[in-house]
């Protein structure tokens, strides 16, 4: 296995640039998410490291090796799609098996690989069926198997669950991952999908027109996204956003919503007269039938362990909350907000990018402590 190492990378399409000066490093062994709305450059940069695109400019690294202009065949890196692509007149043994043929590897060690494959992705007895009879599910660990039995230095997948209905992709995820802990494969996999992203990778790097916004590990950029996009892109519901008109002193503890000052963690800039967005995730704002921040219930959706609250507040703008199904609100109720100072964010309107608050530097030294107690 092997780390990548992507410098500067650009990928222009006659005249529109489809990833624009991308760097980042995906580390030996890690499980690395490029993640983004539809066209924003994740399978173009996805392309280039396999070597299926060449770059306009910049540098890709496999290992120590500079791999920028070496054909696909020669990178020893195994891609999984969308499309399964399997030979449908062949067995489940041949597809996963063809790779190997067609190095020419001798069959006591091809029929070694297979069963290793097989064993590990736990489809040993389907080897001899045909490909063209088995579920989705079972298609996408044939062509998983065709991937890991050629043991690359690392993976790509393109969305490899894109085409499985929701209760599948969700076992596939665990399983994806699982997989990942036993082979510690270097990953790289391409998903539009916040919650595939959040729930297997190490690192994730999220994408916003050719674009990555932000790079961390994926509680890292939920709990302090560096823009709106990402704040919004994040997070299910995502999170609210309160417009407000105001300047800020460095060190500021307290912010003008309308005629309400709230709470909120030193700011650690001067922030002049400007737009400003306050940003809460939905679960970090609490009904409280006495505070000054007032709001009407509009809708109340029962989730089963949750319900999301839609709120329209008295400053002209709506918000979602995440409470407790045994909190009572009905459409109509009149009701006051608690917001949670401690977990806001605050973004700079016209730029889009959060503004830095003491918030941020306690949450990084949070984070570092949770990794290390993680071990
Ligand atoms: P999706 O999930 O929809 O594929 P993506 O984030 O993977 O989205 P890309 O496939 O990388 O996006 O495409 C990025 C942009 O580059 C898109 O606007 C796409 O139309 C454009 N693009 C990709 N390949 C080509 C090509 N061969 N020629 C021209 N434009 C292209």
């Amino acid at each position: 296995m092997a780390e990548i190492r992507i410098q500067n990378l650009n990928k222009a399409f006659a005249e529109f640039t489809a990833v624009k000066d991308s760097s980042f490093v995906v580390n030996d062994g890690e499980f690395f998410c490029l993640l983004g709305p539809s066209g924003c450059g994740k399978t173009t940069t996805l392309r280039m490291i396999a070597g299926l695109e060449l770059p306009t400019s910049g540098q890709i690294f496999l290992g120590d090796e500079d791999v920028t202009f070496k054909r696909a065949s020669a990178r020893d890196i195994a891609f999984v799609f969308q499309m399964f692509a399997l030979y449908p007149h062949m067995s489940v043994r041949q597809n996963i098996a063809f790779p190997l043929v067609s190095q020419g590897m001798p069959r006591v060690e091809i029929a070694e690989r297979v069963a290793q494959a097989a064993n590990t992705l736990h489809i040993s007895h389907l080897l001899n069926m045909s490909v063209s009879g088995l579920t989705s599910g079972d298609r996408q660990r044939v062509a998983l198997g065709r991937a890991i039995v050629r043991q690359p230095m690392a993976f790509m997948m393109d969305e490899p669950l894109g085409a499985l209905d929701a209760e599948f992709r969700e076992l596939m995820c665990q399983e994806l991952r699982a997989l990942h802990d036993r082979l510690h494969a270097t990953t790289v996999y391409v998903t539009h999908d916040q919650r595939e992203a959040m729930s297997m990778a190490d690192k994730i790097a999220i994408m916003n027109q050719g674009v990555i916004e932000q790079l961390g590990a994926p509680q890292e950029i939920y709990e302090r996204p560096a823009s709106v996009f990402v704040a919004d892109f994040m997070g299910s519901p995502s999170m609210n956003f309160i417009p407000t008109h105001t300047a800020l002193a460095r060190g500021a503890t307290s912010i003008q919503l309308g005629s309400v000052a709230v709470d909120m963690p030193a700011v650690c800039d001067d922030v002049s007269q400007r737009q400003l967005l306050y940003g809460v995730r939905p679960e970090h704002i609490r009904l409280a039938s006495d505070a000054p921040l007032r709001a009407e219930v509009v809708g109340v959706e029962y989730l089963g362990n949750c319900q999301v609250i839609t709120l329209n507040t008295a400053l002209n703008c709506v918000v979602r909350a995440k409470v407790d199904v045994d909190i009572r609100a009905v459409r109509g109720d009149q009701v006051g907000l608690e917001l949670d100072a401690s977990e806001m964010t605050l973004f700079d309107q016209a730029s889009g990018r959060a503004i830095r608050t003491a918030r941020d530097d306690l949450a990084v030294e949070a984070i570092g402590t949770r990794k290390a107690a993680h071990g």
